[in-house]
């Protein structure tokens, strides 16, 4: 007598769907097979599609700006993450420079993510670091955290890390195993003016900023074994110079993560009436740029939201330096990406985020895997509602390929019925 069944879904295996049923015992997936079975709890899935539950790469819950805090708290943003069949985030630390800051910023955000719904973990954040780079990359694997973000730019908040750190922190991914995030805007073509409203958002963040310090990425990777993961890629062009410049390295040293929101929208949402509610670094782009998103949409990884959602009265400023920048996300990246590049983004938001950060036992419908679990109602429609903690999603009025009807975060049911159920994730340490 197994605890729970899944039965008669159309279940995503390894190379495809299948007609099959789904036996679970306690947290794991414990047999998958034609027959069936007895169980405590039956669900009859006919109809539907059972899928891996997704992980979501990158996530900023309860985000400090200083000025202003991100309103999807754990709380609030794993419910809706729930609500999209998303079963766990990476969600990231305070950026620090030096390894003796690493241990309680992690503490800072265990205590942050404590009525997370679903399962968690974090990358790691540098700054300019301030000693031993190898120090600090060892603090991170000690506290069991297998990745660490650098930015490019934000040197006005702090935030930047100096080439030179970068250089060595690639070697020492490629020594001590561990993964660099990099958020790639050339700071010397980021342009900041106190006259800018939100409309001139593209001004002050070109995409040829990307593009540029993507090619110079690359050429360090040229010169080490390090590897590194470029979160957010929004601009078409750059994509374009990555394949042309760097393509033997993808996939092997340099990994490319996308968003749903360069897909839905162009830079003409800054021209409506609340263009503000639009505002994210790095913008949605131009037609033209997106055209090539969607051209070479075969190079990416990975597919996450950047999910840092506001509320309208955040963002509801004229001018471009008092706006909040991040749009929240995450309940609908599934069914709009599926709905514009079809199955080719399941392993991209399951498998292929746990292969890339190390998460073991998810991403897959497997046995022996935790039971992450979402069941999809393949449905095109109109997005109506969310579930989020803010007041407005920028996604209500896009089309999707269908919503979640039932989540599973290790065998308990987080959505059932599309009602949402008190549940307590798990922080996933090795
Ligand atoms: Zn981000």
């Amino acid at each position: 007598m197994y605890d729970k069944a899944i039965i008669n879904g159309n279940v995503y295996l390894e190379n495809g769907f299948a007609k099959t049923n789904i036996y679970i015992q306690g947290e794991k997936i414990a047999l998958i097979s034609d027959t069936l079975y007895e169980a405590l709890d039956v669900l009859d899935a006919k109809g539907l599609e059972v899928l891996p539950g997704l992980i979501d790469p990158h996530v900023h819950f309860d985000l400090d700006l200083g000025f202003i805090r991100s309103k999807d708290t754990f709380k609030t943003g794993s419910k809706a993450a729930a609500y999209g069949g998303v079963t766990t985030i990476i969600d990231f630390l305070e950026p620090v420079d030096s390894y003796e800051l690493l241990q309680n910023a992690l503490s800072v955000r265990l205590n942050e993510a404590r009525q997370t719904a679903i399962d968690y973990t974090f990358h790691a954040c540098i700054k300019a670091p301030k000693e031993d780079l190898e120090t600090f990359v060892k603090t991170v694997k000690l506290l069991g955290l297998k990745s660490i973000k650098f930015f490019t730019t934000y040197s006005e908040s702090n935030r930047k890390t100096p080439d030179e750190a970068i250089k060595k922190l690639l070697d020492l991914s490629a020594q001590h195993n561990i993964l660099l995030l990099g958020h790639l805007e050339d700071d010397t073509l980021i342009h900041h003016d106190d006259a800018f409203t939100y409309k001139d958002l593209l001004k002050s963040r070109p995409s040829v900023a990307e593009t540029v310090e993507a090619l110079k990425m690359i050429e360090y990777l040229k010169h080490s074994d390090g590897k590194l993961y470029m979160v957010h890629v929004s601009s078409g062009n750059t994509v374009e110079a990555i394949l042309e410049n760097g393509k033997r390295l993808l996939g092997l040293q340099l990994f490319l993560e996308s968003c749903p929101q360069y897909f839905t929208f162009t830079d003409k949402v800054l021209n409506q009436d609340n263009g503000m509610l639009y505002t994210l670094a790095p913008p949605m782009r131009s037609k033209e740029e997106q055209a090539l998103l969607f051209k070479r949409h075969h190079a990416f990884h990975t597919f996450a939201t950047d999910h840092c959602a506001f509320n309208t009265s955040d963002k509801n400023k004229n001018k471009l330096s008092e706006i909040p920048l991040g749009i929240g996300g995450i309940e609908f990246s599934f069914g709009i990406m599926r709905n514009l590049l079809g199955d080719s983004v399941i392993n991209k938001m399951t498998k292929h985020v746990a292969d890339i950060f190390g998460i073991k036992n998810k991403g897959q419908i497997k046995v022996g895997h935790d039971a992450d679990i979402m069941i999809f109602k393949p449905s095109k429609s109109i997005i109506k509602q969310h579930h989020g903690g803010t007041d407005y999603s920028p996604y209500i009025g896009v089309e999707t390929s269908g919503y979640t009807i039932h989540t599973m975060v290790r065998g308990n049911y987080v959505i059932k019925n599309r009602e949402y159920l008190e549940h307590q994730g798990k922080f996933i340490k090795e």
